[in-house]
């Protein structure tokens, strides 16, 4: 049996994240004047993510993500190719007009439990040592971009194996975070 692909960087393994590493650049897939954004920090929670908004290259059947502080994301080059893919949604996608690639994600909501951090893909930065996937997020998901839902014992297998528990929401640190801010807010838990 063909072995699953989950994402290019993911399929053979990823190194562990470097001590000390303090961010780099991510560019675009344009081959003349593409966006850079420069990240000044390490970045967490990386995982994979099955939803359908995220973007993945050609191919993908999950997209790979990570969040920053929003004061550590700064568009350095060519600011004026990004375009918000749906000013509606929750996260507005900064995404290239001309090769599609979302540059950062950010919550614009400042009620929301994940105000103040961007959502960005580490795969788009040439510099090594930011920290690895850790969990697989809205596994089942994938199935609404037309994955086979027969096929599903089969990714989920293959993200053990990566070490990549796949969850069918977030990871249960980051439900329990959203649980508390949501608490919190109505006066649940003081
Ligand atoms: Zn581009
Ligand atoms: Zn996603």
């Amino acid at each position: 049996m063909a072995k699953v692909s989950i994402h290019p960087a993911v399929d053979n393994g990823f190194k562990p994240a470097k001590k000390d590493f303090a961010g780099g650049t991510l560019t675009c897939k344009c081959t003349t004047n593409p966006v850079e954004v420069k990240i000044s920090a390490q970045t967490a929670h990386n995982h994979a993510c099955g939803c359908t908004k995220c973007w993945k290259p050609a191919g993908a059947t999950f997209a790979v993500i990570a969040v920053v502080g929003r004061d550590k994301v700064k568009v350095t080059k060519n600011e004026n190719k990004l375009k918000i893919v749906d000013p509606s949604a929750t996260i507005q996608r900064h995404a290239c007009k001309e090769c599609g690639v979302h540059m950062f994600g950010r919550i614009e909501k400042k009620e929301h439990p994940f105000y103040g951090l961007d959502f960005v893909h580490t795969e788009l930065s040439k510099d090594e040592g930011w920290s690895p996937p850790e969990f697989a997020a809205f596994v089942s998901s994938i199935i609404e971009s037309g994955y086979k839902p027969e096929g599903m014992g089969a990714v989920r297998a293959r993200l053990r194996e990566l070490k990549l528990e796949p969850y069918d929401c977030l990871s249960p640190p980051l439900m329990d975070f959203i649980a508390t801010h949501i608490a919190k807010a109505s006066g649940a838990l003081k």
